[in-house]
């Protein structure tokens, strides 16, 4: 689960991770009551969406007055904003976070992400911060410099130190960065997150470390211990479809192809999108609907696939093993039955009742296109796109 910056902030703030004062503003007169509340004479207002990217595409401004920071309140709320995180479709504005402008001496980067190959938190840290660092990633990945932090032992101080040597750090910058750190990684496992980034870590003119940007995401498997967490979801951040498939227990991403998919387990699922990229398909989504699918969760199922207006053709392959295929049939043609059918539908079944499964399918008054296997599924899923 992601949340916005002006969320992550205030989670900082909890763990003593320093950060610019600043407040969430969901109206005009909020945000130039946010900069009048705030004092000072330059403040910063900036688009809260789920996307990073945002000061390249105009998101984050710099004000000058209350006037200005109104101007461009009006001009942002409401407005879409594209930026390279968000796809060419954007995101429209709905938040605001006003915050005090800061005196920027340098812009560093700094991050924490899961590696689950070594069991461990990977701290990330390059002297190379602010709006390019995808750019310093791709081009020149030695200038990010990576520490490992065993999960046993969690940080020490001498990781902290090294990092603070590797971002040109010197004096009480140094012992600064080292609690910053620590107290940044108690937060990434105290909250379960799964990603924690600073882009930029500013140092100031006064030799200050701040954190000006904040990423912070969380473990969904882990948020149920998270309720207050779980509180800060904003859903109009997040895809509607998925968001549908959650409510009724169904594991749904949507993709930008163009064959609608219907598995059960989410091993055939992967096996499923893999096998129609082998043969020269798109899949438009991954959904797995659970070992335990019952009539409705495919009635459900169905009803998302068929909402999305890129799905050309729907190839459902289901094993049957906990759930029997006469199941799984009679579900698939309840769905049609209610939802219709307007994209061609490829059936694929194998298991337990395999034969009964395929004989209701067969006699439903729907002209749904049996397969033999997961390959023969796939080609004529394709070939009916194309058609
Ligand atoms: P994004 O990563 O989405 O572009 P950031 O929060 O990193 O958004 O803001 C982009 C840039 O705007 C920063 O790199 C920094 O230079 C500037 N900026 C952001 N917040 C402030 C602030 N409070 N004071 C001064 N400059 C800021
Ligand atoms: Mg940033």
């Amino acid at each position: 689960m992601n949340i916005h910056e002006y969320q992550a902030k205030q989670i900082f703030r909890e763990y003593g991770v320093t950060v610019p004062e600043g407040t969430p503003a969901f109206s005009v007169d909020e945000a130039v009551a946010a900069a009048e509340g705030l004092g000072g004479d330059l403040w910063v207002v900036k688009a809260q969406i789920h996307a990073g990217g945002r000061g390249k595409a105009g998101g984050v401004k710099l004000a000058r007055s209350i006037d200005e920071v109104r101007e461009i309140a009006e001009e942002l709320l409401g407005s879409t904003l594209v930026t390279h995180q968000t796809g060419p479709e954007g995101q429209v504005v709905r938040r605001l976070y006003v915050e005090s402008g800061v005196d920027i001496a340098r812009e560093l980067y700094l991050g924490m992400v899961v590696d689950r190959a070594r069991d461990g938190v990977v701290l990330m840290a390059s002297t190379e911060g602010g709006v390019d660092i995808e750019d310093v990633a791709e081009n020149t990945p030695e200038k990010i410099h990576k520490v490992f932090i065993d999960s046993l032992t969690g940080m020490a101080d001498f990781q902290g130190r090294q990092v603070a040597f590797a971002l040109g750090l010197e004096g009480k910058a140094v012992f600064k960065a080292v609690k910053f750190m620590k107290a940044l990684y108690k937060l990434f496992v105290e909250k379960d997150a799964s990603i924690v980034e600073i882009n930029p870590l500013v140092v100031t003119g006064s030799g200050d470390l701040i954190a000006l940007d904040a990423k912070v995401n969380f473990d969904d498997n882990a948020l149920y211990r998270h309720p207050a967490v779980e509180q800060l979801r904003d859903v109009s951040e997040e895809d509607p479809a998925e968001l549908e498939a959650k409510k009724h227990g169904l594991s749904y991403v949507s993709l930008d192809g163009n064959i609608g998919c219907m598995v059960n387990g989410a091993g055939l699922a992967m096996g499923t999108m893999d096998i129609i990229k082998h043969y020269g398909g798109e899949p438009a989504n991954f959904l797995d609907v659970g070992g335990g699918a019952t009539k409705e969760t495919v009635a459900e199922a169905f009803k998302i696939i068929t909402q999305d207006e890129a799905v050309k053709a729907i190839f459902i392959n289901i094993f049957g093993g906990i759930m029997k295929c006469d199941v799984i049939a009679d579900g698939v043609v309840n769905a049609v039955q209610e939802v219709g059918l307007s994209v061609p539908l490829v059936v694929r079944l194998a298991g337990t009742n395999v034969e009964l499964g395929k004989k209701i399918l067969d006699e439903s008054p729907f002209d749904i296109v049996s397969a033999d296997s997961m390959a023969d599924g796939a080609r004529k899923a394709i070939e009916l796109t194309e058609g």
